[in-house]
C-alpha cells in the first residue's frame, strides 16, 4: 500500500495538493556558504530534490548568503559541485538571497507603513533584558510608538549609513508576551558595516535569518520549505513574516529530525582544529564525513543516496550507525566493481618445482557474481608476494592457510604445498617455498583431494609497488566522541594506517575507467584523488569485506 509507506512530509504534500492549498510543488535546498557540506546536508538535499522529482516540481538551489560575516566564494563553489555529485540537478534554479536585498528592504519599509516594525535604539544587552524569560513575559521597548513617520526616516538612515554597527536596529511589533520568545518583537534588520561576497559595499544593513528565509521561499515561490526540527519555534515567526507581506500563496514550513551518526565528529569547530593540528589531511580527509570526505574515501552518490533512503524521515531525534554507510557502499560495489589481486603486506613466495622461466597466463573473472564485467589475464610464475599473515610457523587450531606440511589453493591457480621457509636476521619470515601440483590447476576438473585453504598472491615480475591507507574510526568509540573532562575528542590512535610496500597486479591501466575496486579478501579500494599518481598509486580503503552491521 502506497500511501503508508509515504513519510510525513509527502503525506501533508498530498493533503495540501488534495485541498488545493498548492497546485503545484516547489522545494529548495538553502545553504550558508560558510562552510563545507557533510552527510547531515546530504540528507536535506535528497529530501528537497527528490520530493521535486516525486511530484513533478522544481528544485531550486539558493544560497542562503544573507550574513556577510561568514560567508566565502570558496564555499560557494564546493556546494555547488558536492549537490552536482550527489546528482541533485537544479536546472536553472539557482539563486543567492543576496539578490533579493532590495526586495527585503521594501518588504520592511511595508510592514513599518502597517505599524508592524520599527527602529529601536536599545543596545544588544538592553534588547536581551527587555525580552524576559521563558517564566517572565517581556517589557515593551521605549521605542515600540515611534510614528510611522519617523521609523521610516530612521530606517533609511540606517541604510544609508547614519549609524555604526549595533546602534539600531529594526524590529517586528508582535508581542512581548508571548509564550514563544521568538516572537517578542525579533530583529528583522540590523546594522553591520561589512562588506558582502556579492553585493560589496552597496549595504550596511543586512536583514536577519527569521525574516530573510521566509521571504526568500516566498520571492521564489517555494511552496514546502524543509528545515530540520531547532526551526520549530520559528515557524509562528515564519507564518507571520509571509502573511504580514501580504504574499498570495505563503510557502509553509515543515521540520524534521536531522541526522546524527554515532560516534562521528562533523561540529565545524572540531573538523577546523583537527585540520589545524595536521592530525586529518584536510576537510576531505577520507575519515571525516563532509560530502568531499566521503568522495574521497570512495563512496558513490547511489551508496550515499540508499543510505538515507534507509535513514528515513520522521520527527524524533536518533543517531545513525557508520556501519551502515559501509552497508550501503558494500552493495553498491559488489556487482559493479572488478576484483583485483592485491597483497597489503607482502612476503615472498617461491615455487620450487615450478620452471624457471615460465609465465603462465591466467584466465581471472573480473566478477564472479556479475559476468557481464567479463575477465582478464594475469600472469602467474614461480615467485609471487602473499599475505604475511597467510603464513603461520606454528599455527593454531582451525588455521588453514599455509604452515610447513599444509596445502592451499593459490586462487585462480595451483595447490601449493609449504616445504619450507626462510628467515631474515630479525627473525621474521622472509620466503616461504612450496612445491604445486600440475595437476591441480583451476579449473582443470581436478578432484583427486580438497583443500581447506584458498589464498591470493600477485606475480614478483609483474605487480606494481603501491601505497595503501587503511581506516578506522576517527574517534575511540569506547569511550565515546568527547571527553568528559575537558570536552576534547577522544581520538582513536589507529585511525590511519599507510602501507607503503603493497603489491598489486599490473592490470592496472586497463582498469583506470574504474576508480574503485574490490581487492580480493582486503575490502574495497579507491584511487586516492588527492595523492595517488599514475607512477605512485595511493589507494584508501573504502570498506572490508565484512562487518558486523546486519539488517
Ligand atoms: P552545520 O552547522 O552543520 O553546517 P547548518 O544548519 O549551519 O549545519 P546550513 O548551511 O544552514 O547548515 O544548512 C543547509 C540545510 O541543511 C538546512 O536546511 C539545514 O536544516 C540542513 N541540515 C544541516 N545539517 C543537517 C543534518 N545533520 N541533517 C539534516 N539536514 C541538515
Ligand atoms: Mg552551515
Ligand atoms: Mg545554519
Amino acid at each position: 500500500n502506497e500511501t503508508v509507506s509515504k513519510n510525513f512530509i509527502e503525506q501533508e504534500i498530498d493533503r495540501d495538493l488534495a485541498e488545493g492549498v498548492y497546485n503545484h510543488v516547489s522545494t529548495r535546498f538553502p545553504p550558508e556558504p560558510n562552510g563545507y557540506l557533510h552527510i547531515g546536508h546530504a540528507k536535506s538535499i535528497l529530501l528537497n530534490y527528490g520530493l521535486a522529482q516525486e511530484y513533478n516540481g522544481t528544485f531550486h538551489m539558493r544560497f542562503d548568503d544573507t550574513n556577510p560575516t561568514k560567508e566565502k566564494v570558496e564555499f560557494v563553489d564546493s556546494i555547488k559541485e558536492d549537490i552536482r555529485w550527489l546528482g541533485a540537478d537544479w536546472k536553472n534554479h539557482l539563486y543567492f538571497a543576496s539578490d533579493y536585498f532590495n526586495q527585503m528592504y521594501e518588504f520592511a519599509v511595508k510592514l513599518i507603513k502597517k505599524g508592524k516594525a520599527y527602529v529601536c535604539d536599545l543596545s544588544p544587552e538592553e534588547i536581551r533584558e527587555y525580552r524576559g524569560t521563558l517564566t517572565e513575559p517581556g517589557k515593551d521597548s521605549p521605542y515600540r510608538n515611534r510614528s510611522v513617520k519617523e521609523n521610516l526616516e530612521l530606517f533609511g538612515a540606517m541604510k544609508d549609513g547614519k549609524y555604526g554597527d549595533g546602534e539600531k536596529v529594526l524590529r517586528a511589533k508582535i508581542d512581548m508576551a508571548s509564550p514563544n520568545m521568538n516572537m517578542r518583537d525579533p530583529i528583522l534588520y540590523r546594522v553591520a558595516h561589512i562588506p558582502h561576497h556579492r553585493t560589496g559595499d552597496k549595504w550596511c544593513i543586512y536583514p536577519m535569518y527569521d525574516f530573510a528565509h521566509p521571504l526568500e521561499d516566498a520571492i521564489e515561490g517555494i511552496t514546502h520549505s524543509i528545515c530540520t526540527l531547532e526551526f520549530e519555534d520559528h515557524r509562528p515567526l515564519y507564518d507571520w513574516v509571509v502573511k504580514e507581506c501580504e504574499f498570495e500563496q505563503p510557502p509553509r514550513q515543515i521540520e524534521f529530525a536531522k541526522l546524527y551518526l554515532t560516534n562521528v565528529v562533523t561540529g565545524k569547530r572540531y573538523i577546523k582544529k583537527l585540520v589545524e593540528d595536521h592530525i586529518v589531511d584536510g576537510w576531505d580527509d577520507p575519515r571525516l564525513v563532509s560530502i568531499a570526505a566521503l568522495r574521497r574515501r570512495g563512496f558513490t552518490p547511489e551508496s550515499i543516496k540508499m543510505f538515507i533512503d534507509m535513514c528515513g524521515v520522521s520527527k524524533s531525534q536518533s543517531s545513525v550507525d557508520y556501519a551502515m554507510l559501509d552497508y550501503c557502499i558494500r552493495e553498491d560495489l559488489k556487482l559493479k566493481r572488478p576484483r583485483m589481486l592485491a597483497v597489503l603486506d607482502p612476503i615472498k613466495l617461491v615455487i620450487d618445482n615450478y620452471p624457471e622461466d615460465q609465465v603462465e597466463y591466467l584466465d581471472v573473472p573480473n566478477n564472479l557474481e556479475n559476468e557481464t564485467l567479463g575477465s582478464r589475464k594475469v600472469p602467474f610464475g614461480r615467485e609471487l608476494y602473499i599475505e604475511r599473515n597467510d603464513f603461520m610457523e606454528e599455527p593454531p587450531k582451525k588455521y588453514f592457510r599455509l604452515f610447513p606440511g599444509n596445502e592451499v589453493r593459490l586462487m585462480y591457480a595451483y595447490f601449493v604445498k609449504c616445504v619450507s621457509f626462510v628467515k631474515d636476521e630479525a627473525g621474521n619470515v622472509a620466503e616461504v617455498h612450496c612445491t604445486y601440483d600440475p595437476e591441480t590447476k583451476s579449473g582443470g576438473g581436478f578432484t583427486g583431494r580438497k583443500v581447506k585453504g584458498t589464498i591470493h598472491w600477485v606475480p614478483v615480475s609483474d605487480s606494481i609497488k603501491a601505497e595503501v591507507r587503511l581506516y578506522e574510526n576517527l574517534v575511540d568509540e569506547e569511550k565515546g566522541v568527547y571527553n568528559k573532562e575537558d570536552g576534547s575528542l577522544n581520538l582513536n590512535p589507529n585511525s590511519l594506517t599507510i602501507l607503503k610496500d603493497c603489491y598489486v597486479e599490473n592490470n592496472f591501466d586497463e582498469e583506470q575507467s574504474y576508480d574503485s575496486f574490490q581487492f580480493v579478501r582486503n575490502g574495497y579500494f579507491c584511487i586516492d584523488a588527492k595523492d595517488s599518481k599514475p607512477d605512485a598509486l595511493v589507494f584508501n580503503r573504502i570498506v572490508p569485506l565484512k562487518s558486523s552491521f546486519k539488517l
